[in-house]
């Protein structure tokens, strides 16, 4: 626990009954994310892994501002489990960048999660559900692979931020939810504070990026974005999706990272 005894100098009560296990998430979540919620993205993270320290993982897509919450992970413990989301359906360029940035930062445990092959030759054996139906195809693809890869874990980070999405505009630093933790430290983060990171850390930027792409998931589901238009536009252009579904229950429809 000491990297949150460095935070602020001693372990709260409410921190030591956390590391007992006498809380349950709910209430775990709700205490730190009071604790934390002006803390910086680093604060953040080394609270959460040295409390949740070898049942935590960082989930990325390893999409276009993904470098700055890796890069702060693998600068603290660069064996944290990072699970990728291989949907079958990404652009070449984001298993390349996956490559490289993991190679780049050190990364020693790199998880990918990869769809159950009878359920995609079931549901989606045209490989086009992306256009059929979405939302089941984000299901098997990203939903039931990540509740598998995440098993193991009873904490999770998140590279999510208030400013994406109306669905993310009141996010804590903390959440529960189905019974894990779930850990934001770039809540409060601007697309600008990314970028700054990014060229204060040499990092280099997803190939997509400069070609008129600043948010990146599947490429069926992922379009060019025009000046003015939100980062986010070109996420499921016209198909009324905003979210893949992983970060909200079902019925509240959809999931995604
Ligand atoms: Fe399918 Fe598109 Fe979801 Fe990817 S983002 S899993 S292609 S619907």
């Amino acid at each position: 626990m000491d990297s949150v005894l460095d935070y602020d100098g001693a372990a709260s009560p409410m921190e030591s009954l956390l590391v007992e296990g006498n809380i349950d998430p709910e209430a775990q979540a709700i205490a730190l994310a009071a604790q934390y919620h002006v803390a910086s993205a680093q604060d953040i993270l080394k609270a959460a892994l040295s409390l949740y320290g070898g049942r935590i993982a960082l989930v990325s897509s390893f999409g276009a501002e993904s470098a700055a919450l890796l890069h702060m992970v693998a600068e603290i413990d660069r064996s944290t489990p990072v699970i990728f989301l291989d949907t079958g359906r990404l652009f070449s360029q984001t298993l390349l960048y996956r490559n490289e940035l993991a190679r780049r930062l050190g990364l020693t445990d790199l998880r990918t999660a990869k769809p159950r092959a009878a359920l995609v030759q079931q549901e989606d054996p045209d490989r086009l559900l992306a256009y059929r139906d979405p939302d089941m195809c984000c299901w098997i693809r990203k939903v039931d692979p990540l509740d598998t890869a995440l098993e193991p874990f009873s904490a999770w980070i998140t590279g999510r931020k208030r400013h994406q999405a109306a669905t993310r505009a009141a996010l804590k630093p903390f959440e529960a939810e189905s019974g894990r933790i779930k850990v934001n430290p770039l809540a409060g983060w601007t697309t600008q504070d990314v970028t700054d990171y990014l060229d204060r850390y040499d990092l280099p930027p997803h190939p997509l990026v400069a070609d008129g792409y600043p948010s990146i998931g599947c490429m069926p589901c992922t379009s060019r974005v025009a000046e003015g238009e939100d980062a986010r536009a070109g996420r499921w252009r016209g198909k009324g999706k905003i979210e893949c579904g992983i970060h909200v229950t079902p019925e509240k429809s959809g999931s995604g990272i």
